[in-house]
């Protein structure tokens, strides 16, 4: 058996997607990769706040008018609102105007003062967007209202590349998306990120036969100031980085999309809530608290294992029924 590795930029992170394959079948790999990249590099184009030319960009300009979306842009919003519902509000792409405000990854240590928050916060309501069909169009009622796909794009990414290869009659792969990894074919390892160090270090790993896995986390994207910790998952109710005691979640389940907008759900609405949640979407998980207590779902009991570092650690398994 042969392995080829391809890997990329978009969606804002390293995105790779790495086949084990008989040499036989190696034309077909090197086509679908190729049919992968160009199909994510797509999405980028379409969906990226940072470009303007994207119809993600067109819609956060125009007031009010409906602009036409590729299917993908509409699946993907659709979906969005759907988690909005599903979370209270928890969930919401219309953040960006608090995102924006914080500026949390670009501008440095800026506390926005309580006035701004609740200014920006009047922008925030994934009710406002409006969604019409055949043709496909996306608009937000009020000017000043943003969208911003990064919470969910990768994970939708990840499950069109598995598709893909699926398509291609490719068994053996692991796609990894900034964190929204899919397992295909034979059992795995996939290391579970330490939430107290630089991304790519891990702190013990889990075993995973054909499974969605992904995880989101304060590490990502933050800046401390005066002992806090202020990072990029932020609960639109309080205009504020979400603070629930949780530093890192990881979740298991099959689709990538639908994992990656319920970690930050579960991050937003804290481990309780997050268990129901659970429950009712048949999922495993891996939570970290601030104070790097770790606590993994029953199911996952003989699947999770430490890593060196971490050996004398102890790990609480948890019912997901609450
Ligand atoms: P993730 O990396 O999947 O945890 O997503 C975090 C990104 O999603 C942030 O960088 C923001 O762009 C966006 N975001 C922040 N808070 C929320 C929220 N409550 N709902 C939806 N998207 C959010
Ligand atoms: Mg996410």
């Amino acid at each position: 058996m042969k392995r080829m590795k391809k890997s990329f930029r978009a969606l804002g992170t390293i995105n790779s997607i790495t086949v084990t394959y008989d040499e036989a079948t190696e034309y077909k790999v090197i086509d679908s990769l190729e049919v992968i990249k160009a199909k994510v590099l797509k999405l980028d184009d379409l969906l990226s706040v940072f470009k303007e030319t994207s119809e993600i960009s067109q819609i956060n300009a125009a007031s009010k008018d409906l602009i036409h979306v590729h299917q993908d842009t509409y699946n993907i919003i659709a979906k969005s609102i759907e988690y909005s519902e599903i979370s209270g509000g928890a969930f919401d792409i219309t953040t960006r105007p608090l995102s924006k405000l914080w500026g949390i990854g670009k501008k440095g240590e800026y506390i926005p003062s309580e006035h701004e928050i609740c200014e920006a916060k009047c922008f925030v309501n994934f009710e406002d967007i409006i969604v019409a069909e055949k043709p496909a169009r996306i608009g937000l009622r009020k000017s000043g209202q943003a969208i911003d796909l990064g919470s969910i794009a990768k994970g939708y990414a990840a499950d069109e590349a598995k598709r893909i290869l699926v398509e291609n009659n490719i068994s053996e792969a692991v796609i990894n998306f900034g964190g929204s990894v899919i397992v295909m074919g034979d059992e795995k390892k996939v290391g579970i990120q330490n939430s107290e160090k630089r991304t790519g270090i891990p702190m013990g790993v889990l075993k995973v036969k054909d499974k969605a896995i992904v995880t989101s986390g304060w590490y990502e994207r933050y800046f401390i100031k005066d002992g806090q910790r202020y990072h990029h998952i932020i609960d639109p109710r309080t205009g504020m980085p979400a603070d629930t005691g949780i530093s890192s979640i990881t979740l298991i389940g099959s689709s990538a999309m639908e994992l990656d907008a319920l970690t930050t759900v579960v991050f937003v609405l804290g481990m309780e809530a997050g268990l129901q949640l659970l429950e009712r979407y048949q999922l495993e998980g891996i939570f970290v608290s601030k104070e790097q207590n770790v606590f993994i779902t029953k199911g996952l009991k003989d699947k999770f294992e430490f890593i060196k570092e971490k050996e004398s650690s102890e790990y609480e398994t948890i019912n997901t029924k609450s």
